[in-house]
This record gives structure tokens, C-alpha cells and sequence, in this order.
């Protein structure tokens, strides 16, 4: 990715993409001190911008760190930067980094830095309408307690890397990632659901991220009165439901047809939401 034409945003500044310079020394890279977003635009507007920019701030306050730009700013420069691609549709990556003043596991005075890139993302699976294939993952969500769960904070995604490349390996496109308790948590970088006689169940976001896909769909369904269940749920009921399908600003909603050894068939209410998520996005009717 670092070569190539454009511009990135960099602490208030358009930097020629292929200048884009961190120190090695950076706290960041050794000690995974960076939160980040993920999202889309869609017809050159970001999809849930604001509530991005927000939860960013938020994630470097549970970091213990502040962001030297209110959301304002961040929601102008991610504005400016889709701008000065020109591009439509497309990902934007907002990244808060502690800097390389001090080495160490205490960085106190450490500067911190805030980037933007911005660039054309295809789906994020290949053929996602198809469904793609799950394996288990070997890696289990911690606890609240034992990592910032609530936080998109890059260390975090340590074992959803392991999980995704260990999956991948395999030939499957991603993995399903348990909880500390053993209940199904989600997907390496997107929510999961469920569906079983008419209803959608989910996992209670208590120790992973309550995407904002995630709580996006759950309007969704709600508007068309299909019963949502958020709830614990156990792997062993895996082979009870009859479609699934995850949820993430990348992912948007991606059909599931196989989780190892159980089989989906992604039907009416997969369809639902994958339509009603797009056309939502778009500014379309539903
Ligand atoms: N869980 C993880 C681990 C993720 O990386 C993501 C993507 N940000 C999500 C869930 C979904 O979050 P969102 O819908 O806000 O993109």
C-alpha cells in the first residue's frame, strides 16, 4: 500500500502518499498504541462519519490518550481527504498513534499524531454474495478486564490476524472467534448473526466491539419488525440456526454459508439486510 500516487493526511497536512514517515522508534509499532477507524463512502459521503470520528476520540480516551483534534477537525480533514482523491466510493482508514519521544513501555509525553488515508476497497471478500467459509478460530476474545475491549485499538487485533491467516491457510476466508466464557463472540474484524424461525439473534457486545454495522442492521430489522434476540450464545448451538451473516464497515453485511463444520444457507432475512444495509448507505429508499 505505500506505493502509491495521492495524498495523505498527516497532522494537519497533505503529505505525498509515498512520504509518509513514522520514526522507528515509534511507541506505537512496538507497543501497539494506535486506535484506528475503518469506514466507507459511498456516493462521496462517509457513511456514519460522525459516529466514527466519535468513537475514535473515544477509543484514545480508554487508551489514555488524547487526540490533538476535536472531531470537528477530524470530520473536515476525512472530508477533505476523500475530496482530494476524487473517488466516489471508497475506505477511509483514520489512524491515533503514540509517537517516538520516549522508548519504553511509558511514553507520558509521547507526541500523539493522527493520519487519514483514504483509497479505493472492492468487497472485502471475494465472491461475498455466495457466502463465504468459516473455520473456528483458535484465539478467544479476552475479557474486559484482561484488554480494552471497547476500544478499536490496534493491539487488540493480534489474535484476529493469527486467527485470520491461520483460517486463510486452511482456504477459508475467516474465522469465528469464541469469548473468554467460550460463547461465540464474532468474525476477525466483523460482528456475527444469526437467524433461526423468523428471528435474528446476536451476541451481547460485552466484551468486543458494538460495531456501528452491527447496531446499524439491528435498525434495520427493527424497522421491518423482525424480532432481534441479543443474547449469550454457546457454540453448540451453531448447528440450530439456518442463515448467518456478519456485519462490518468493510464487510458491510457478508453472507455466511459454512462456519466449520456446520452449513448455512443465506435466504430471506440474509437478503433483507443485505439489501436494506445497501440501499441505506447509498441514501436509497428501502
Ligand atoms: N469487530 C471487529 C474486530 C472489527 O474489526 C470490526 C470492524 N471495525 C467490527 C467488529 C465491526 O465494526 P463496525 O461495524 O463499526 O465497522
Amino acid at each position: 500500500y505505500d506505493d502509491r500516487d495521492g495524498y495523505i493526511w498527516m497532522d494537519g497536512e497533505f503529505v505525498p502518499w509515498r512520504d509518509t514517515r513514522v520514526h522507528l522508534l515509534t511507541h506505537a509499532l512496538h507497543y501497539g498504541s494506535a486506535v484506528f477507524e475503518g469506514e466507507r463512502a459511498y456516493n462521496g459521503v462517509i457513511f456514519k462519519s460522525l459516529q466514527h470520528s466519535q468513537r475514535l476520540h473515544n477509543s484514545a480516551k480508554i487508551m489514555g490518550f488524547d487526540i490533538p483534534f476535536t472531531v470537528e477537525q477530524i470530520e473536515a480533514a476525512k472530508k477533505e481527504t476523500l475530496a482530494k482523491t476524487g473517488l466516489d466510493s471508497a475506505y477511509v482508514r483514520a489512524i491515533a498513534w503514540r509517537g517516538s519521544e520516549m522508548m519504553g513501555v511509558s511514553a507520558q509525553n509521547n507526541t500523539i499524531h493522527l493520519a487519514i488515508a483514504v483509497w479505493p476497497w472492492g468487497d472485502y471478500f471475494q465472491d461475498k454474495m455466495k457466502g463465504i467459509r468459516m473455520t473456528h478460530a483458535q484465539w478467544r476474545r479476552p475479557a474486559p478486564d484482561t484488554a480494552p475491549c471497547n476500544a478499536k485499538a490496534a493491539g487488540l487485533y493480534m489474535i484476529c490476524t493469527l486467527s485470520k491467516h491461520a483460517a486463510e491457510k486452511d482456504g477459508y476466508a475467516d474465522a469465528l472467534m469464541l469469548d473468554y466464557r467460550g460463547q461465540v463472540a464474532e468474525a476477525t474484524g466483523a460482528n456475527i448473526f444469526f437467524v433461526r424461525d423468523g428471528a435474528i439473534h446476536t451476541p451481547t457486545p460485552d466484551c468486543f466491539l458494538n460495531g456501528l454495522t452491527r447496531q446499524t442492521v439491528i435498525g434495520l430489522a427493527k424497522d421491518r419488525q423482525i424480532e432481534i434476540i441479543e443474547r449469550a450464545i454457546m457454540p453448540d448451538e451453531l448447528p440450530t440456526f439456518s442463515e448467518c451473516f456478519i456485519t462490518g464497515s468493510a464487510a458491510e453485511v457478508t453472507p455466511v454459508s459454512e462456519i466449520g463444520e456446520h452449513t448455512y444457507k443465506p435466504a430471506e432475512l440474509t437478503g433483507l439486510m443485505v439489501d436494506d444495509y445497501d440501499k441505506l448507505v447509498r441514501g436509497q429508499p428501502i
